[in-house]
């Protein structure tokens, strides 16, 4: 029998289904809570509600947001004839942390996977081919997974795009910025040498 009161082993039990957090870290995550102020707790408890009832995905790129648009869309610096296109929002936050890109996204929402009946009709597209025709593109940066799943979406979506004459472009493949080539794998480096770039 678990020694704790059960509001305790309740906290337990729902932090240890956090990803990465097994029972030893969640028993002390609980705790933590139980002598912090209340004030933590409560804010803590709020954060997590507002998560579930506040955020919606945005009604043009389908990125997380708090309004009908999300903060990128509603940004006036973003340069609307780029779109980036990628699987979801944590890729998203990726590419966004490298300050390198200035143009606006496309969140598809998963990727063609037909072993798991997941196909083209699931994810967003229609609602990308709809931006297409109303919206200033001129460059679809593809920015799929490189594995097959992410691969066959990009395909796909190059066929879809082929109405509108956009410069299509995927993410670069190749050695990792400080890479040992001697330690990169077959296909990576093959994959670079393919789409090296003038020195
Ligand atoms: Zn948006």
């Amino acid at each position: 029998m678990e020694p704790y009161p059960k509001p305790v082993l309740r906290l337990i039990d729902l932090f240890s289904k956090l990803p990465g957090v097994g029972r030893k870290s969640a028993t002390r995550m609980a705790f933590h809570v139980l002598n912090a102020s209340n004030a933590y707790a409560e804010a803590l408890a709020e954060a997590i509600r507002a998560v579930k009832n506040d955020l919606r995905l945005c009604a043009r790129c389908f990125n997380l947001a708090d309004a009908e648009l999300c903060a990128i869309c509603r940004d006036p610096k973003r340069d609307p004839r780029v779109i980036c296109v990628v699987e979801d929002t944590k890729d998203l936050i990726a590419i966004e942390q490298t300050g390198a890109f200035r143009g606006l996204y496309h969140v598809l929402q998963g990727h063609i996977d037909p072993l798991k009946g997941m196909g083209p009709e699931k994810l967003r597209i229609d609602e990308l081919i709809t931006r297409l025709q109303k919206e200033p593109v001129r460059e679809i940066i593809l920015a799929t997974n490189s594995d097959t799943n992410g691969t066959a979406t990009a395909l796909y979506l190059v066929k879809r795009f082929q109405p509108f004459g956009l410069k299509v472009t995927r993410l670069a493949q190749g050695i990792p910025v400080g890479g040992d080539i001697e330690y990169v794998d077959t296909q990576t480096l093959g994959a670079s040498l393919k789409q090296r770039t003038e020195f």
